[in-house]
């Protein structure tokens, strides 16, 4: 079946199936860290959104054993990461679809998207799945917009800590393995899905409105914490004041022994490399960041991946807004220099609602969409701002949105000459002037 056939999302293409959606994800794995090998039983709970006679599921690099359809052995095919399991699916109906799998998971790499998914750490593990991982760890439909619940457990020799998006359960230790139980109750799209692990300590971090806390290398004190890591609770609390509710049950930081390149985020929990614990604005500024993404792309979450500015634009803006609330800097100045940092690049090449696959997490998308966001408030005046905001997330809340969406409830809220104004930040390439404020 072609990709249209099943509706792939355009940026990720071959991944998902749009004729179903998946409710609940049952995964139950083996992990053994000597070796990489990965052995999992996933149950999907599915429906039936269009009439089709077969139904797709995403998984890479590993090996389907059996499939079991409503408890039933069922044939299957399974081709270039994609999982078929033929039979008639009627309208409204629902089904579960049972994957016995196995084998030593790795990233997928493409062109465009670049390298995501399972990966091995020097001594431990790391899922950073955004956009197209996902299917390197459990077999799934990969659609940014179908988001599910979870059940996840997974066992790992004992002496490592194991991290999932979601809510720790319990543990359970049986022969020389450690059973780790988690719950994810809030629906998530398969790539905030993931997995952590590593010879970790959990440090508990006072003094936000939920649980905070940083899983790092044991080597890590808690006075290495401080002046980054340390600063979470006091960023959660000051996000929740400007945005509403953090939308999530606690906050996780799991810090690598490795160094990464670049930290990610997923639902309710964020992936740093040991090179982040520094007080330099660098790292804090991404501590921030990635914080930040709970509410924007976490729990308010893009449907197509065109839409990526209304996830990093406004995590871009929390990193100013914090600039401006522990005084390194002001929301103006970093504007207005990275105004000016933009203004000496190419803008011909992108269009921020739509930049394309291989721009999608260009330096660019971010900045050109943190400063239309500040177009915004300054149009709007700060308590009108942060109440559309806040209305805006709370409206949405662990929901799925477009930038029409997002347009619409501006235009609702504040009128169509406030939409306007975003317009040749969204749709044209050509670089709006520097966002100043009206002189009253
Ligand atoms: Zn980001």
């Amino acid at each position: 079946m072609s990709a249209t056939a099943t509706g792939s999302d355009p940026y990720v293409p071959r991944h998902g199936d749009s004729n179903v959606e998946v409710l609940h994800y049952d995964l139950n794995l083996a992990y053994r860290v000597e070796g990489n090998r990965l052995d999992g039983d996933a149950t999907l709970t599915c429906r039936v959104l269009e009439e089709a006679d077969a139904l797709h599921l995403d998984l890479h690099g590993l090996h389907p054993q059996k499939v079991f359809v409503d408890g039933r052995a069922h044939g299957f095919t399974h081709l270039r990461g994609r999982l078929t399991v033929k039979l008639p699916l009627s309208l409204g109906t629902e089904l579960t679809v049972r994957v016995k799998y196995s084998g030593k998971p790795r990233p997928v790499s493409t062109r465009a998207l670049g390298s995501a998914g399972w990966e091995e750490l020097e001594d431990g593990v790391i899922v950073a799945a955004q956009p197209h991982g996902a299917p390197t760890w459990f077999p799934c439909n990969d659609r940014p917009d179908n988001k599910a619940t979870y059940a996840i457990t997974l066992s790992a020799p004992p002496g490592y800590t194991v991290a999932v998006s979601g809510e720790l359960q319990g543990t359970s230790r049986k022969g020389n393995a450690v059973t780790w139980s988690y719950q994810q109750t809030v629906p998530m799209p398969t790539y905030l899905a993931t997995v952590q692990i590593g010879r970790y300590r959990t440090l508990e971090q006072a003094g936000a409105p939920v649980p905070v806390r940083t899983i790092a290398p044991r080597e890590l004190s808690v006075a290495d914490l401080e002046g980054s890591f340390a600063l979470q609770p006091a960023m959660l609390t000051f996000f929740t004041g400007l945005f509403g509710d953090y939308p999530f049950a606690s906050y996780t930081a799991v810090i690598t022994e490795d160094e990464l390149e670049i930290p990610l985020e997923s639902q309710g929990l964020s992936t740093f490399g040991s090179n982040f614990v520094d007080t330099a604005w660098e790292s804090v500024r991404l501590i921030a960041h990635e914080l930040s993404h709970q509410w924007f792309g976490n729990s308010v979450t893009l449907e197509r991946w065109q839409d990526i500015w209304l996830h990093e634009g406004f995590a871009c803006y929390c990193e100013w807004l914090w600039a401006e609330e522990s005084g390194v800097s002001t929301v103006r100045a970093e504007v207005e220099k990275h105004h000016t940092l933009l203004a000496d690049l190419p803008q011909d090449d992108l269009q921020l609602a739509d930049p394309g696959p291989a721009l999608m997490f260009d330096d660019r998308v971010y900045k050109r969409g943190a400063l239309a966001v500040h177009a915004l408030r300054l149009h709007l005046g700060d308590a009108r701002f942060f109440e559309i905001i806040r209305g805006w997330l709370t409206e949405h809340r662990a929901g799925s949105v477009t930038t029409e969406l997002f347009l619409e409830h501006v235009r609702r809220e504040a009128g169509e000459e406030t939409a306007a104004l975003l317009s040749p930040w969204l749709f044209e390439t050509a670089l709006p002037p520097c966002p100043v404020p009206v002189r009253a």
